[in-house]
């Protein structure tokens, strides 16, 4: 597989989890030497446990080992920021573009594998090891700004990481899906400043991955396999126009007809396709530019920057959902004002039931409105703020 000259190189830390470096077209190659890790790191923990809700029928990771995990640590102690002698981190390099690497402290995994089938009915008291994976994605190795300050080479190298780990992770036994995300901002749970995502592979069809698989392969079989739930929802707001934020030749995004959240934005692909890994060079090109502009615009609408969920929706494995399902990016953010977050509450969190106090078609339009400055071809590096 051929990554348009980005390099992508994979080591192993000193507890056997892998790390991979992804790195901008133009850096120079680093010698091995430089890419050690000289922790003496313990042996990994065994895998939690995912047990299987019998009321709902749906799993659930029993995770209790991560209470320990590093919270909001100082910046000297960053475990994302390159290695120096008084921080030896996560990341055993003087320096790098974007990391990969397999998460210390991992609600799923260290090992995939298969989980036991769901029963269709009953099943109180069935349970597993937590099978799967947890990566942590840094998008760079300066310890504040953000994944919106990034330029649009980094950025595109973040999207070929996404890519390749979407890939490689599918591969893995019992993966049933491979959702990458990135959590932005204290508001949100963020329990590390610096700037990074994360991948979960997990082991089954998560819940909400379930319900919108369902609705998806059903309008397919409807209309004869001829077009994606999404892409024919994609269409519908393109004629429409009155929640459209932009459109590219290969991606476009809007806010939906009914949004769940204050803010709310699908990022679609017009192609039909299942991840990530699927994207040609061309469209990751245009990814890595909207990707950007989109996030500018969601920090430009309030003084301070924005807190996101920002929430990579690919096909599942499952080999029932996968032809009907498409990519597509949800990003949500629980901000309804400068000052106020919506909290989920009695309606949302215990029924589900979302109530949205904003209209779509007003968060569209202030969407479109706001002023954004270009993102730079250049690395954030390159261009200090
Ligand atoms: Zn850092």
């Amino acid at each position: 597989m051929v990554h348009m000259s980005r390099r992508v190189t994979s080591t192993r830390l000193s507890d056997n989890r892998e790390l991979i470096y992804f790195d901008d077209p133009e850096t120079p190659s680093r010698p091995p030497g430089a890419l050690v890790d000289h922790r003496d790191l313990p042996p990994r923990g065994e895998p939690g446990e995912v047990r299987f809700d019998a009321l709902s029928g749906e799993w659930v990771a029993i995770a209790a080992h991560r209470q320990s995990r590093t919270h909001l640590p100082p910046a000297d102690q960053c475990p994302i920021c390159p290695t120096t002698a008084a921080n030896p981190s996560e990341i055993p390099a003087p320096d790098y573009d974007v990391v990969v690497f397999e998460n210390r402290f991992p609600s799923l995994g260290p090992v995939a594998g298969d989980i036991p089938p769901a029963p269709s009915t009953g099943g109180h008291g069935l349970k597993g090891p937590a099978l799967g994976r947890c990566e942590v994605v840094a998008f760079t190795p300066q310890h504040t700004g953000s994944f919106a300050e990034l330029g649009e080479t980094r950025a595109r190298t973040v999207i070929e990481a996404w890519a390749q780990r979407t890939e490689a992770l599918s591969a893995l036994p019992g993966i049933k899906q491979v959702f990458p995300f990135e959590n932005r901002g204290a508001d949100i749970g963020v329990t590390l400043h610096h700037p990074h995502g994360q991948i979960y592979a997990y082991p089954y069809v998560t819940p909400r991955a379930a319900n919108l698989g369902a609705v998806a392969r059903r309008y397919y079989d409807d209309v004869g396999a001829k077009e994606t739930l999404a892409a024919s929802l994609l269409r519908a707001e393109r004629e429409d126009g009155s929640r459209m934020v932009l459109e590219g030749k290969h991606f476009s995004a809007y806010v939906p007809f009914a949004a769940r959240w204050p803010l709310e934005v699908h990022l679609v692909p017009h192609r039909h396709v299942a991840d990530l890994a699927g994207l040609r060079g061309e469209e990751k090109e245009e990814l890595a530019h909207v990707y950007l502009d989109l996030l500018k615009r969601l920090d430009a609408l309030y003084p301070t920057p924005m807190p996101y969920i920002s929430a990579w929706h690919q096909a599942p494995l499952d080999p029932v959902l996968r032809p009907s399902g498409q990519l597509h990016l949800q990003l949500t953010s629980p901000r309804r004002a400068a000052d106020k977050l919506k909290y989920l509450a009695g309606s949302e969190a215990a029924m589900g039931a979302f109530i949205n106090d904003t209209t779509p078609e007003a968060v569209a339009d202030r969407l479109r409105s706001v002023a954004v400055a270009p993102a730079s071809a250049k690395t954030m590096e390159d261009s200090p703020a």
